[in-house]
């Protein structure tokens, strides 16, 4: 056996769109990638949306868009990928981490508002696994703050917060498509915004800040003029790539529904073994499960990690709280201390959740984790 926690799903009709791509004539900057954005965007309920090489890109151009310079605070999850953190550096801003709630392990508002400074600028709220953060709360403390608000949703693809998709709420929200993720492009990511300012200046920065709009640029000298107005850069996606994700879309919402199926199976299997604590489900917000994570006992983490490898069952933890990193370390953040994120960092795990994911391939992980933990 060799079943990894996530893996991405190719059919068919995938590889014919991205050969139709191969053999027109645009590979990149042509129509695919408007038709992928527009999807994107249709389907979240957002206005506008920018697709770019990947979900990090994404992440360097939010916080660009949103004006995140140097002595800017910028609050957000330490229980994430260090990307979504990173971002802020990348812009001179400085990452405050916020800790997460022990049951959703997401952001907790109340510890939001006690990081707030007169130099806080933006909130990134990362949907840890899927699961949707408290915007309404974040939403409000962001207004009384006079704060933007990012929404990591690379794992949110597909997620519902009271009803409404993850995509459509904030000032933006990100997107990537990395195979792990709800649907792929090899490499990709979006942002997605309701306002028009934020969405020229994604398109600007996606693309070196040039643009050949005569209503941007300072003069103009002929057919072959364009003008570079900001420091962007090359963040472009190809149209190989959004084709795929084109072709991908049409299957997210059968995506997403296995997803759930699997997830909730593992609940069911879970729910009375004692030395498991299981995924929260909230009755007002929809999980797309892009990842089921458990908690088990600290002592034991190690050992089931390793007997699952050792069985070809490729669990993982997600994630290592990103202060703890040594260039974290070593840049600032050594006193950083979010209690709950080190308590679930030492006992969280991720079981293989995929939308191949076959029957006996789910019992044969539920089988042997029971047996580790006997
Ligand atoms: C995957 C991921 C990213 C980065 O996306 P890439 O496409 O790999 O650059 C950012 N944030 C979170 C939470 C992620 O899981």
């Amino acid at each position: 056996m060799n079943i990894p926690y996530g893996k991405q799903y190719i059919d068919e009709e995938d590889i014919q769109m991205v050969v139709d791509v191969l053999r027109s004539d645009y590979l990149t900057t042509g129509p695919a990638v408007h038709d992928f954005e527009q999807s994107v965007a249709a389907y979240v309920g957002a206005k506008y949306a920018v697709a770019v090489s990947n979900g990090t890109a994404a992440l360097h151009a939010a916080c660009y868009a949103a004006n995140i310079r140097e002595g800017d605070e910028v609050i957000t999850s330490p229980l994430t990928f260090a990307a979504s953190a990173n971002c802020i550096l990348y812009c001179k801003g400085t990452p405050v981490f916020a800790d997460i709630k022990k049951d959703t392990y997401n952001i907790d508002p109340e510890d939001v508002k006690r990081k707030i400074t007169p130099k806080t600028k933006a909130i990134i709220a990362v949907h840890y696994a899927g699961q949707p953060c408290e915007m309404d709360e974040i939403h409000a403390i962001a207004k009384d703050n006079h704060l933007l608000v990012i929404e990591d949703a690379a794992h949110a693809l597909g997620s519902k917060y009271k009803g409404k998709k993850i995509g459509s709420l904030s000032d933006m929200t990100i997107f990537s498509f990395h195979p792990v993720k709800h649907i792929t492009t090899g490499e990709g990511g979006m942002i997605t915004t309701n306002n028009e300012t934020l969405y020229r200046k994604l398109l600007l920065f996606r693309n070196h800040g040039i643009t050949r709009d005569d209503s941007l640029m300072t003069r103009h000298e002929g057919g072959w003029y364009y003008q570079q107005l900001e420091l962007g850069f090359n963040y472009r996606i190809s149209d190989i790539q959004c084709a795929l994700g084109i072709s991908q879309m049409k299957k997210l919402e059968r995506f997403v529904a296995k997803r759930r199926s699997l997830a909730e199976k593992y609940n069911a299997e879970f729910e009375n073994i004692h030395d498991i604590v299981c995924p929260l489900q909230k009755d007002d917000c929809m999980s797309s499960w892009h990842l089921y994570v458990i908690q088990v006992p600290a002592p034991k983490r190690r050992k089931i990690y390793e007997e699952m490898h050792e069985a070809g069952i490729r669990v993982n933890v997600h994630y290592i709280p990103v202060y703890q990193h040594p260039y974290y370390q070593e840049n600032g953040f050594k006193y950083v201390k979010c209690p709950n994120t080190e308590f679930l960092y030492e006992r969280i795990l991720s079981l293989p959740l995929y939308y191949q994911l076959e029957d006996n391939m789910q019992d044969f992980v539920i089988k042997t984790l029971k047996k580790i933990l006997r």
